[in-house]
């Protein structure tokens, strides 16, 4: 059975413990599918009230190592929203302009709008990780040197606390998708853009060096996710080995999170619904 719960960090998450493969506890690929597509109609009925209703936002993010799987996701489960309601931004290496701003800037720039879903592919996540990894808060992101001390990470994880924070104070919804592929999954995919001509033109070079990084990137991950995952903006560690899996388990919880926001398409009042029988008469005369 699918339980949404059980994709939770809990209290202090070990990616160690965490399985990349749980489709052996899942029907099959065909009832996952069919799943995926039932959760797939019912985020575009819900996407439909929160346009509708222009209150609230909701904004998912996608985290992950390279190759497992953000683009599938992202052009498979989206694949039923309306596109004027949904916007999909995907963060790479930061512009020379990025980088003479605050790290929150071009992330914040991005934010969507209320009545829209919003998806990052990748995140201000990447400022604590991939950062992390190369030391490019200090080779890059042109910060005054006073101010990086042994304290930075910490701080900046505060920092994107209370952003989600205000977020959901604003009425945004945030929701945290992290997936957790294997190292030989990787391998294997990675292989597969080498092998597979359609595939050459996703290749990088620079993920086998990243690749390199693997259990430092898992550990910044883990610290990450322990210091940021609340009731308000929910992490969900994502079994990623099985693309079927993932996408059938995220459009589960997407589907569920906006269907417990409190979405109803606006209702008129007295003078309003009186207003609605004079117009029904005046188009009826014309
Ligand atoms: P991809 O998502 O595979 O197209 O790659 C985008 C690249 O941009 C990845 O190598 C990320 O590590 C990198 N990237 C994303 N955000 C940042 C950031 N804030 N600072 C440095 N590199 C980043
Ligand atoms: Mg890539």
């Amino acid at each position: 059975m699918f339980d949404n719960d059980n994709f939770r960090p809990g209290n202090k998450l070990n990616l160690k413990e965490k399985s990349t493969d749980y489709s052996a506890g899942y029907a099959s690929k065909e009832a996952a599918q069919e799943r995926t597509e039932k959760n797939i109609d019912r985020m575009a009925r819900m996407q439909d009230i929160l346009y509708a209703q222009d209150k609230y936002a909701l904004l998912i993010i996608i985290q992950a190592m390279d190759a497992a799987g953000k683009d599938g996701v992202i052009k498979h489960v989206m694949s039923g929203l309306n596109p004027q309601g949904t916007m999909v931004h995907s963060f790479k290496r930061p512009s020379a302009e990025e980088l003479d701003h605050d790290y929150l800037w071009r992330y914040t720039k991005a934010l969507p709008e209320r009545g829209r879903i919003g998806i990052f592919n990748r995140s201000y996540y990447e400022d604590v990780l991939v950062v992390r990894v190369h030391n490019l808060i200090e080779t890059q992101q042109h910060l005054p040197p006073a101010l990086i001390t042994k304290n930075v990470w910490k701080e900046r994880l505060e920092d994107i606390g209370h952003l989600e924070k205000y977020l959901y104070r604003n009425g945004i919804a945030v929701l945290k998708f992290y997936l957790h592929v294997s190292r030989q999954e990787q391998k294997e995919r990675l292989l597969a853009r080498l092998d597979e001509p359609d595939k050459n033109w996703k290749f990088n070079a620079g993920d086998l060096e990243e690749r390199k990084h693997w259990d430092t990137y898992r550990k910044y991950a883990e610290e990450a996710i322990n210091a940021t995952d609340t009731d308000y903006a929910p992490w969900y560690i994502i079994p990623a080995d099985k693309k079927w899996f993932a996408r059938m388990a995220i459009s589960e919880i997407i589907a569920d999170t906006l269907e417990a926001m409190k979405l109803e398409y606006p209702r008129l009042n007295d003078d309003q619904k009186k207003m609605l029988a004079v117009y029904r008469a005046q188009l009826l005369e014309d």
